[in-house]
Formats: structure tokens, C-alpha cells, sequence
């Protein structure tokens, strides 16, 4: 009765139509002594969702990058459900459950617990659309992505093999359309389909193969990795905020710096971010450069991998520090004063990123933040280091300028002075303000100008001795 009720409601929704074209062949159904899926690393909500879906009637399935993650052993970051339930079906089911997205809707169920809140995704089975009417923009891409379908044809519009397996927590059975568990054991990161067709459809997904190859560690199949070299320039017709969203999860994907030398490998670091052209095409005249970046990358793939959060609008501070360094000092030569020069050098900075990939908005908010922070922690004179600690964006500034110090940038004494300064009382501050009259060499312009006018009172006797 229920599947008469979902066809029935599927005829009387103009948005939802069934496609014919596509493979919907029967899947593996692969048990658990194959599979191997250690049921501690499932989300209990998670499995309440498919639970309370079955229960009604529905068919329900733990699905994509959670699969393939839980295949690997690994404890997924995030929960994605697949079932046969329409979104007004789900959402009844469900307490705090919400439409989200107006093509195609799909429903977040929250769940409350004791720590972050979690959202498990829910969405309908979906049909991937023939190549045929105006859903397809002239070089393939889909513009459209709206029709439902069986489970069949949702496994079919997936990318990867591995991404498009469904568990059924209840029976603890993998069902397996398209050979993902086999590329799992080999190790191969394959595209279902015509893999040149696929990227047609949508050039993101070049960019998911360098990241779930950096990520698994897997080598890219023969016939997926060679469309790329040609096709890699179709990244430039992609919106630019899909193509932001698409590079941060690269970059916030606990392995990025292996993922940035995917991109290079592969040819498609060029118009992503100007830094990467630069980096990783002019090699040794960049070292500097290269050793901040992978510092910084470095960084984060350990705090992410250690379950720590970042912030994007650090990394790509850090991302594009070369540059606005190299336009800073170009400004400074100029005869610009410092903190115009550091300020003019920013807005240049961002708007040669902005003609690539524009960084969004809340992001750039803090990236300025970051930056503009950084000559006020060479100031350690009066009340500046006081009045810098109580900033907001403190702690991102600090960590930021840690790793100008561990390049080499910046004097690591002005970096161990800051961690010293934060660590200690009143009276420590003190004596570390009072140890910054003896440092020679560091001291920032204010200071300078102070000295020079009453020079006996900025260089205490001792040191002026020294
Ligand atoms: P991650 O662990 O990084 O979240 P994921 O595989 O879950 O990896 P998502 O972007 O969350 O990646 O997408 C969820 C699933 O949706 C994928 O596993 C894949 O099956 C499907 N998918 C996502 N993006 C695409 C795409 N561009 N083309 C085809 N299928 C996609
Ligand atoms: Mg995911």
C-alpha cells in the first residue's frame, strides 16, 4: 500500500520523473564476513534514521563516503541516508527533521546529544538525467539534477565505485552496483560510467578524484585519470562558489598537501588559486614560499587528522601570504609606510585571487583579520601587546605568526616572546615587556621612533653597554 501511495504521489509531482535510460542492473549484495563493517564505527542516530524508515516501510540505506569510509575502517565525519521516502515522508517521521533546498529537496534530521549537534542528510533516490533537452549545457555539463528514481539509477549518477555503495545497518549487507567493494581491494579509485562523459557532466568531479585519491590513498584507474589532462580546463565554466566549496573540502580533507600535489600532477592547479600556479610551477626561485605553504598545510592536515577544528579563513591566509608578502614588501620598496603598504598589498592580493576562485566573503573577513594583526605583534612596547591579546581573532594571528616564525620569516624570539607573554601573570608581563628594551635588531617602528627621541630612556645602560 505504501509503494502504491509513493508512485502515486511520484505521478502527481510535475518535478519528479522517471528516466528509462540508465543502468539499473541487480546489485551485490555483499555480507558482513565480506565487508568487515565494524558496526562501532556507525553514528546510533544514523542507524535510528534507516530504523524508523524500515519501520515504516520505507527502504533506507547508510550511503556514499560514509560506506566507503566504514569500508576502509575509518569513522566517517558525516552520516548521508538514502531512502525511498519522498522529503515530506521523511520529515513526518521525524521530530526536528528540515526540508532544505528547493529543486531538489532533501531533509536534515538533528539530533541533540551531548556534544556538536548532528545532522544526518536524508534524501530521496535520484535519477541521473539523459544527455538529452535543456537540462545539459553545450559542453555537458548538467545544469539541472531533479528527477527521482530507484535505487538503481541513484547508485548510477554517483561518481566514484566506492562512493556508491548502500548498508543496510539492519542486515548488516553492503548491496554493491558498480564493483566498489573489488576497487576498494585493489585499491582503485574508478569513475562509474564513461569517465570523460562524467566530467563533461560536471568538471568537479576531477577535483574529488584528486581528493579522494589523496584521501584513500588510492591510484586513479587508467581510464579515469586519462580524460583529465583535457578536460581539466572545464573547471573554468563551474560556478565560482561550487568550486570554493569543492577546494576547501580538499584542503580541509586531513590530506592536503598530497592532494595539492594531485592537482599539480594532474594539471589542474592553474586558475584555482594564483598562490598554487605560483608555488608549484616556479619550484626552487619559491622556496620560501613553498616552505610556508607546506608548513601550513602541514599544520592542518595534523589538526584535522587529530580531530582539531581550522578555520578556513587561517588557511587561506596562509594560503595567500607569499603573495601579499611579496606585494607588501614591492610596496615598502616603493616608499609606501608600513601599515598603508601592508593594507594596499591585501586589497591587490585579494583581488588577483578574486579573478580565480573568489574566497567567500566571511572567509575574507578573517583573512584580513589575520594579516592585519601581524606587524602589531612586533610592536611590544606600551600597551599594544595588552591591547593585541584581547583581540577576538587573537589565537588564529598568534598561530599564524607561529608559523612565520618556523620558516624562518619572522625571529622565532619574537614567537617564543608572545607564547611566554600568554603563559604568564601580571608581573611576568612585565618583565617580559621590560626584557624587549634589551633585544636589539626586532624592534618595530614605534618603538624606533620613541628611541630616537628620548634615546636614554628606550636603551637601558646595560644593554647600550653590551
Ligand atoms: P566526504 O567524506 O569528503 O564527505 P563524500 O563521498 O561523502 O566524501 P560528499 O561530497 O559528501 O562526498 O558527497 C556524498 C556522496 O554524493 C558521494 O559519496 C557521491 O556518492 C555523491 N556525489 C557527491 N558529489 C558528486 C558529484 N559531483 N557527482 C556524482 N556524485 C556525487
Ligand atoms: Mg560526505
Amino acid at each position: 500500500m505504501i509503494t502504491k501511495f509513493i508512485k502515486r504521489i511520484l505521478r502527481r509531482d510535475p518535478m519528479v520523473k522517471h528516466t528509462q535510460a540508465n543502468n539499473t542492473g541487480a546489485p551485490k549484495r555483499i555480507p558482513k564476513k565480506a565487508h568487515r563493517i565494524d558496526p562501532h564505527l556507525l553514528s546510533k542516530n544514523a542507524v535510528k534514521v534507516t530504523h524508523t524508515l524500515q519501520q515504516a516501510g520505507y527502504e533506507a540505506f547508510i550511503v556514499g563516503g560514509a560506506v566507503r569510509d566504514l569500508a576502509l575502517g575509518i569513522s566517517p565525519k558525516d552520516f548521508d541516508v538514502a531512502t525511498n521516502a519522498t522529503p515530506d515522508q521523511v520529515q513526518r517521521l521525524f521530530r526536528k527533521a528540515r526540508l532544505i533546498g528547493r529543486r531538489f529537496q532533501i531533509v536534515h534530521v538533528t539530533f541533540f546529544g551531548k556534544g556538536h549537534p548532528e545532522i544526518i542528510e536524508v534524501s530521496t533516490f535520484r535519477a541521473l538525467l539523459d544527455n538529452a533537452g535543456d537540462h545539459v549545457a553545450e559542453s555537458g555539463r548538467i545544469l539541472r539534477d531533479n528527477v527521482w528514481g530507484s535505487q538503481g539509477e541513484d547508485a548510477a549518477r554517483r561518481d566514484f565505485t566506492i562512493n556508491a555503495m548502500y548498508y543496510d545497518p539492519s542486515s548488516e549487507t553492503v548491496l554493491d552496483y558498480h564493483g566498489g567493494m573489488a576497487d576498494m581491494q585493489k585499491k582503485t579509485l574508478r569513475m562509474i560510467g564513461d569517465p570523460a562523459k562524467r566530467y563533461r557532466e560536471d568538471p568537479v568531479r576531477m577535483l574529488r578524484a584528486v581528493r579522494f585519491a589523496a584521501k584513500t590513498g588510492f591510484t586513479l584507474d587508467g581510464a579515469t585519470r586519462a580524460p583529465i589532462a583535457k578536460l581539466g580546463k572545464l573547471l573554468n565554466d563551474v560556478p565560482s562558489a561550487r568550486l570554493f566549496d569543492e577546494i576547501l573540502k580538499l584542503l580541509m580533507s586531513g590530506y592536503s598537501w598530497a592532494a595539492i600535489q594531485g592537482l599539480k600532477d594532474a594539471g589542474l592547479h592553474h586558475g584555482l588559486l594564483p598562490l598554487l600556479d605560483h608555488i608549484l610551477d616556479t619550484g626552487a626561485d619559491s622556496k620560501g614560499a613553498n616552505d610556508f605553504v607546506k608548513l601550513a598545510l602541514a599544520n592542518t592536515d595534523e589538526r584535522i587528522q587529530s580531530g582539531k577544528s581550522v578555520s578556513a579563513g587561517f588557511l587561506f591566509a596562509t594560503l595567500l601570504w607569499p603573495d601579499l608578502l611579496k606585494n607588501w614588501k614591492a610596496n615598502s620598496a616603493k616608499g609606501m609606510a608600513n601599515i598603508p603598504a601592508l593594507h594596499d598589498a591585501m586589497d591587490d592580493t585579494i583581488a588577483t585571487q578574486s579573478s580565480g576562485m573568489t574566497i567567500q566573503r566571511r572567509f575574507e573577513s578573517d583573512m584580513r583579520e589575520i594579516w592585519s594583526m601581524q606587524p602589531r605583534f612586533e610592536r611590544r612596547v606600551g600597551r599594544y601587546p595588552y591591547r593585541l591579546i584581547e583581540s577576538p581573532r587573537f589565537r588564529a594571528g598568534y598561530d599564524f605568526m607561529l608559523l612565520r616564525c618556523a620558516t624562518g620569516e619572522l625571529n622565532p624570539a619574537i614567537g617564543q616572546w608572545w607564547t611566554d607573554f600568554i603563559a604568564t601573570d601580571v608581573t611576568g608581563q612585565d618583565e617580559l615587556m621590560a626584557s624587549v628594551k634589551n633585544e636589539s635588531g626586532n624592534s618595530p617602528s614605534p618603538a624606533k621612533r620613541r628611541r630616537r627621541r628620548r634615546p636614554k630612556a628606550a636603551v637601558p645602560p646595560e644593554s647600550a653597554a653590551s
